[in-house]
């Protein structure tokens, strides 16, 4: 049977992807070694990180003046070099979920952090607007996907520099990286496999503070030394770099935004138009295109957990909400083929039907 991946990261990666990397676990760029097997430092490895970060800049428009690093820790280490980095005394937050606070938890141990606004009274079902950014703050920081309540942001027009996480849409659409100090991502979403954290900094934004910062956390040694100040993770950067490739061939950013905004629509319309679901997010505007999060009806509550396994033995695999959420979560990023959004909508009507 055909099983659809709606897993919210690590997820669904294009066949593409695990091909090249399969064979390169093999048989890495002719040298008989696998791509785990080669020192990073080698010519074949060297060309991988450069042709990488070539990629991310000529798919995201990277300006001149910016560094893209791929480094390791996950998007929860950048949660701190952020501030470690870029913040002076002040910095302000957006709270639109679980990610968002746990940036400004680390925050929070560099100095003042300002949250202008929060969505916590309703479980971070809507993206709040209208909030005021303090213009001495160094940044404004905001999550720009929040994978787990399926809310997405634009970019916020602010007069302060934007530090953003874009963990779960990077390379979904795309974005003025110029109104940027800092963007981060994990990988394992939209990218490559766990392991990986893509970062783009303005090097104009360095230096600029009093704190001392420890070798490892500190941007400028990593740009210093290409990414390379210590081991990189050389096979998930390899694999990354077989997305880009692919993003490439399939259009860039500009192409995914347009396939993304159909193939969420064919999720949200079904679940709009049936009567045993209904969306957790209300304002259309404030929607994900990546992440898809919605519950039962009240009035057909008691059958959430028959559906999930009704779905289950379907092959949606993955579809469980966040237990913050509850009900359900199609993740629906760049690599998940309209078909398999289709299939998921053939079950939820094909369950509507029993009932
Ligand atoms: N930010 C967002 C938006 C996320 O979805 C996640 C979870 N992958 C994280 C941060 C944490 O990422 P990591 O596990 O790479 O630290």
């Amino acid at each position: 049977m055909k099983k659809h991946n709606f897993y919210a990261g690590p997820s669904i990666l294009p066949e593409f992807t695990k091909e090249k990397t399969a064979e390169a676990a093999m048989n890495f760029a002719g040298t008989g070694l696998s791509v785990m097997e080669v020192s990073h430092r080698s010519k074949e490895f060297v060309a991988v990180m450069d042709e990488a970060v070539a990629l991310v800049k000529k798919l995201l428009k990277v300006p001149e003046g910016y560094s893209v690093l791929f480094l390791q820790g996950g998007a929860s280490t950048q949660f701190l070099m952020a501030p470690y980095n870029l913040m002076d005394k002040k910095s302000a937050y957006l709270n639109t979920g679980a990610w968002s606070k746990k940036a400004i938890k680390e925050a929070k141990f560099f100095g003042e952090i300002v949250e202008v606004a929060s969505s916590a009274d309703t479980i971070y079902n809507y993206i709040p607007k209208g909030y005021e950014v303090p213009s001495d703050a160094s940044y404004f920081h905001y999550t720009s996907n929040n994978t787990i309540y399926g809310t997405q942001i634009p970019t916020p027009d602010v007069d302060v520099p934007l530090v953003a996480d874009m963990s779960s849409d990077i390379f979904s659409r795309p974005i003025d990286v110029s109104k940027y100090d800092l963007i981060y991502a994990g990988a394992q979403k939209n990218l490559g496999p766990s392991g990986a954290t893509l970062v783009i900094v303005k090097d104009d934004a360095l230096g600029k503070v009093d704190r001392p910062i420890p070798t490892m956390l500190d941007y400028s040694t990593h740009i210093k030394a290409g990414s390379m100040f210590n081991t990189p993770s050389t096979l998930p950067v390899f694999a990354c770099l077989q997305t880009l490739i692919w993003l490439k061939e399939n259009g860039g950013v500009e192409a995914m935004e347009q396939t993304n905004i159909e193939k969420a629509k064919v999720l949200y319309d079904e679940i709009d138009r049936n009567k045993l679901f209904q969306c957790t997010v209300l304002a259309e505007e404030d929607r994900s295109l990546m992440n898809v999060t919605f519950v039962m009806t009240p009035e057909f509550a008691e059958f959430e957990k028959e559906f999930l396994e009704f779905a289950t033995a379907k092959g949606m695999l993955g579809i469980k909400g966040h237990r913050s959420v509850g009900g359900f979560r199609a993740s629906i990023y760049n690599a998940m083929p309209v078909e398999s959004i289709q299939a998921l909508v053939d079950a939820m009507q094909e369950f509507e039907k029993m009932k």
